[in-house]
């Protein structure tokens, strides 16, 4: 549903059960990196497994979708920027991560990776939301449950991470914030069928080569 967002800024262990998942704890104040536009792949799309990366691993999350202008916005008035909401796989080359945060470095090549952010299908309007915070959100892979969770036990919240972003970084419509994901995350194989939902959002489809 947003083929050129100008950024994509994406929330580390912002669940709980994600974070305890690899013994790390939920930070005191939301962690932020960045994936790249170039990574954005539609409904359908192939997430392309490079060779001799090792581990690959899901992570299904709740996408906000900018609708305006935001720079130095409040939490009460952020949820008047969002335009609407989708679903977005964080795909994660694990090993990769792992050995750019033993030697301190960022996550740029392990988060960014060509059609490691499958995103959509749909662009579901805000006002068509009743609430972003008590959402299933599922995935899984060949038909098997592989995450399960609420957008309830998200940490931080929308409002809050708009405050916090926007305190610097100016969000321009088509911008997206990924909110994090929710335990499960497990690799991905060669011929791996996947499929994440969040309740009301419909299906994001797509295989593993
Ligand atoms: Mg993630």
């Amino acid at each position: 549903p947003i083929s050129r967002p100008q950024k994509i800024i994406c929330l580390g262990r912002n669940y709980v059960a994600h974070a305890e998942e690899w013994k790390s704890q939920v930070p005191s104040e939301p962690m932020y990196f960045s994936k790249l536009p170039s990574a954005l792949l539609p409904h359908g799309g192939h997430v392309i497994l490079p060779k001799g990366i090792g581990r690959v691993d899901n992570e299904v999350e709740l996408a906000v979708i900018i609708g305006k202008t935001a720079s130095k916005v409040k939490q009460q008035d952020a949820m008047q920027y969002v335009a609407g909401y989708t679903i977005a796989v964080d795909v994660t080359a694990r090993d990769v991560q792992k050995a750019a945060m033993a030697k301190g470095h960022p996550w740029t090549l392990a988060k960014g990776m060509d059609t490691f952010l499958p995103l959509g299908p749909y662009l579901i309007p805000a006002d068509t939301v009743k609430d972003p915070h008590n959402l299933a959100i599922e995935l899984r892979i060949n038909g098997e449950i592989r995450q399960k969770s609420n957008t309830s036990n998200m940490v931080f919240k929308i409002p809050e991470l708009i405050e916090s972003i926007s305190r610097y970084i100016t969000l321009q419509p088509g911008d997206i914030i990924c909110t994090g994901t929710p335990e499960g995350t497990l690799p991905l194989k060669n011929g791996d069928k996947m499929e994440a939902t969040i309740e009301g959002f419909g299906f994001l489809k797509n295989s593993i080569m």
